[in-house]
């Protein structure tokens, strides 16, 4: 017999429980390994994210010893021509979560089991799946704490192993509509290689498992203290590996199982936040882009496309709000300490409304995940879970002053406050030649534009 895995959001050989089901559903037989380029999500996804896709797939397909079936086109319709031209009896996938993927898998799955191909799905990209971490009377969690408590409590599964007996096929594209299909994938994947970029870092199963050995017997030992430096070189970078599921949270897990360090506890619940993000989302698909809170409803925003623009180009005066800016429109990543301060600034010190800059966010981070983004920037902008209270606007001077305090971060993102050693390049305004090379003046003043947060706060609440 043979079967289809179709990969999503689980570009791996390794660790991969759908995988294991296709082979053994095949018994013996062959199992086709396919991406769908969907031109949708293509799209939607922007040039950064859209390299970053295209490398981790020819690192995927590598992996697969070549055999990995690339087709451009609708899944609703590719899918199921492709299980007609193999012979497939079954269509195996990890189950996706987000709105718009579970949306998409219910006609997938209706359109294949009309021609009598079986649909199965087999773990998820996380490692409990959303949904199924529940409080002692069966309601889901609402805020971080007690979630976290009771996910580690409800514990994952080992790592899969490689099926035995795994039969790679080729699906041999020649004869009709999949051939077309199969070239435009490969030349879209191309096309994004080729644009005008960030350098990306190594993409791939194989460079994440050797980002995470480094990260695990090196920094993460002092994780507990360096995570909120951006100076620092101090936290695993394997968000956008877990985003296309190069390595799964279950395989990191299973390393850290047995150490106990303060440092280990703190990365696990990093992790955590992951999955506590992908529960709620599964189970408010709306707060994917509306407040999940309806307490601020009537909190009044901006409309400043000026305002707006000088913070998506790192031009807004404030030294670490720009680095962070810049941060991500070199490397297509920002470190999360900056991320809470370039968002509560845009939300806080701009009054712009939040799905705007997450928006920004999405189109520019190789590791941009609705959930995680969203529920992220609701945090920041008070709107969300446990959110830090609306009245808590973070000062982007002393921020920045306690989480890179030599100035390094800055000097390496702001090329115009090179000049200014240490702690000066924070504040430009404090140095006679603060100004020298270019650096833009504030666009707004921190302390008067944080009463006028407050302000709308207390409007919005009466
Ligand atoms: P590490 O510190 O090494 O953490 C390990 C892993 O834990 C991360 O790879 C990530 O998967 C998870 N994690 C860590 N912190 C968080 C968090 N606060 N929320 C959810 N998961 C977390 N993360 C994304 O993966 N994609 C996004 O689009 C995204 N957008 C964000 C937007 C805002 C406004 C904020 C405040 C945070 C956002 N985050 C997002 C969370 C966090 O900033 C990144 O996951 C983290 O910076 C990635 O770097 P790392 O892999 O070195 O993290």
């Amino acid at each position: 017999m043979t079967s289809v895995l179709w990969l999503r959001r689980d570009l791996r050989r390794g660790d991969h429980p759908a995988l294991g089901a296709a082979a053994a559903a095949a018994a013996g037989g062959e199992v086709v390994v396919a991406f769908v380029l969907d031109p949708a999500i293509w799209r939607g996804a922007g040039p950064v994210r859209r390299a970053w896709l295209a490398a981790t797939l020819r690192a995927t397909a590598e992996a697969y010893d070549g055999r990995l079936t690339l087709l451009h086109g609708d899944p609703r319709t590719v899918l199921p021509d492709l299980a007609r031209r193999v012979g497939a009896s079954s269509v195996h996938v990890s189950r996706e979560t987000t709105p718009l993927g579970r949306r998409r898998d219910t006609a997938v799955a209706a359109a294949l089991e009309a021609q009598g191909v079986a649909w199965v799905e087999t773990g998820t990209p996380y490692a409990v799946g959303p949904g199924v971490v529940l409080g002692a009377s069966g309601e889901p969690y609402r805020v971080f704490s007690p979630f976290a408590r009771a996910w580690r409590a409800h514990g994952w599964p080992a790592p899969a192993g490689e099926p035995a007996g795994l039969r790679l096929a080729d699906a041999d594209a020649d004869a009709d509509a999949d051939a077309d299909r199969s070239r435009e994938a490969g030349r879209l994947l191309d096309e994004a290689l080729a644009g005008d970029r960030p350098e990306l870092p190594p993409a791939g199963e194989q460079a994440a498992l050797e980002r995470w050995a480094w990260f695990r017997d090196g920094p993460l030992t002092a994780y507990g203290q360096d995570r909120d430096r951006p100076d620092r070189d101090g936290t695993s970078r394997l968000s956008a590996h877990l985003k296309y599921g190069a390595v799964h949270p279950r395989t990191l897990l299973a390393d850290l199982a047995g150490r106990t360090e303060p440092s280990v506890g703190r990365f696990v619940d990093e992790l955590a936040w992951r999955e506590f993000y992908a529960d709620v989302l599964s189970r408010h698909p709306g707060s994917a882009w509306r407040d999940l809170r309806p307490g601020l409803s009537g909190l009044a925003y901006d409309t400043d496309p000026e305002r707006h623009a000088a913070w998506a180009q790192g031009l807004t005066g404030y030294p670490v709000v720009d680095a962070g800016m810049r941060q991500m429109l070199a490397v297509g990543w920002m470190h999360n300490r900056v991320r809470m301060i370039t968002a509560s600034f845009y939300t806080k010190d701009l009054h712009l409304w939040w799905p705007l800059g997450a928006r920004h966010f999405l189109d520019h981070l190789i590791d941009g995940d609705l959930a995680s983004n969203s529920h992220g920037w609701q945090w920041v902008a008070g709107t969300g879970t446990d959110a830090a209270p609306y009245f808590r606007v973070f000062n982007p001077v002393t921020q920045g002053l306690r989480f890179d305090p030599d100035g390094d971060y800055v000097r390496r993102w702001v090329p115009e406050l090179r000049h200014l050693p240490g702690a000066a390049a924070h504040e430009p305004w404090a140095s006679p030649q603060g100004y020298a090379h270019g650096y833009p003046p504030r666009v707004v003043d921190h302390a008067a534009e944080r009463r006028e947060a407050l302000r709308r706060y207390e409007a919005a609440r009466t």
